[in-house]
C-alpha cells in the first residue's frame, strides 16, 4: 500500500496520535494506490479517523496538514518550455485518473511550479523576496487573529470551521457575493470546493490584517484551485 502504511506501522508503537496536528507529505502522489488516497477523505474532512475491527471501532483525532507533490506527467516534461514530453496518450490518461476529483477537491492550494530557466537560476540571490522570518511573523499574526475570532465558537483556525458555521460568520465586503455569483458560473466547483475557497479567502484577508474579505482575496483564493480546471481539461 505504499509508504503511508509503512510509516503508520513503524510509528504505531510510539503513539496512535503521532499524525495529529502534524504535516503529512506525500511525494509523487499518483504513485500511491487509489485505496490509500481514498482513505484520506475522512481525516481531511473531519479531522478524525475511524478504525473498525470485529471487536469494535475506535475514533482517533487525525487533523493533518497534507502536502503532496507530483510531476505533470510520468516523464515529467508535460508543458515544459524546453524538453518535449515523451508520454503516450494512454500513459497520460492513466496518470491523470490516479488523482481523483474528490482528493483534489480536499486540497486547498494547487500550485504549479515550473522549471526555472538557466538565467533565472543564475540570478537567484538571497536579498530578493520576502524572508522566512517576515513570512513567519505574518503567519503568527494571522493565527492569533483567527484564534481570537473563533475562540468563543470553540475553533482554533479558519480551516477547522465546519460548513454550517463558515457561511454565517465570514465577514465579506458587499461586492463579494455578486463577484462570486458571476465567477462561479464559469467554474465547476463542488459545494465543498466552494467552502474551501471561502476559508482560504478568509485566511488571505487575515494575512493582510483585513477585517472583511474583499474581491481580491476571493480572486486570489480561486486562483489556487487550478487543479480542478486542470482536471476538467484532462477529462
Ligand atoms: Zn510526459
Amino acid at each position: 500500500m505504499g509508504r503511508l502504511t509503512r510509516t503508520s506501522k513503524k510509528r504505531a508503537g510510539k503513539s496512535p496520535f503521532v499524525a495529529n496536528r502534524g504535516v503529512l507529505f506525500l511525494d509523487e502522489v499518483p504513485e500511491f494506490s487509489r485505496d490509500v488516497l481514498e482513505s484520506l477523505r475522512q481525516p481531511l474532512e473531519d479531522g478524525t479517523i475511524n478504525v473498525n475491527r470485529a471487536a469494535g471501532s475506535v475514533t482517533y483525532p487525525a487533523r493533518v496538514l497534507l502536502v503532496t507533490a507530483c510531476n505533470p506527467c510520468p516523464c515529467g516534461f508535460l508543458g515544459d518550455p524546453v524538453e518535449q514530453c515523451r508520454c503516450t496518450e494512454h500513459a497520460l490518461e492513466r496518470y491523470r485518473r490516479k488523482l481523483s476529483g474528490p482528493i483534489l477537491d480536499r486540497i486547498d492550494l494547487h500550485v504549479a511550479v515550473p522549471r526555472l530557466k538557466p538565467e533565472e537560476l543564475v540570478s537567484l540571490d538571497e536579498a530578493r523576496g520576502e524572508t522566512s522570518e517576515s513570512v513567519r511573523a505574518r503567519v503568527v499574526n494571522a493565527r492569533t487573529l483567527q484564534q481570537d475570532r473563533w475562540r468563543e465558537l470553540g475553533y482554533g483556525c479558519n480551516a477547522e470551521l465546519p460548513e454550517r458555521v463558515l457561511r454565517r460568520n465570514l465577514g465579506m465586503e458587499a461586492d463579494v457575493r455578486p463577484f462570486l455569483t458571476q465567477t462561479l458560473k464559469g467554474l465547476r466547483l463542488s459545494g465543498r470546493g466552494f467552502s474551501r475557497v471561502l476559508r482560504v479567502a478568509r485566511t488571505i484577508a487575515d494575512l493582510e490584517g483585513a477585517e472583511k474579505i474583499a474581491v481580491p482575496h476571493v480572486a486570489e483564493s480561486l486562483s489556487y484551485r487550478k487543479g480542478e480546471a486542470l482536471n476538467d481539461a484532462w477529462r
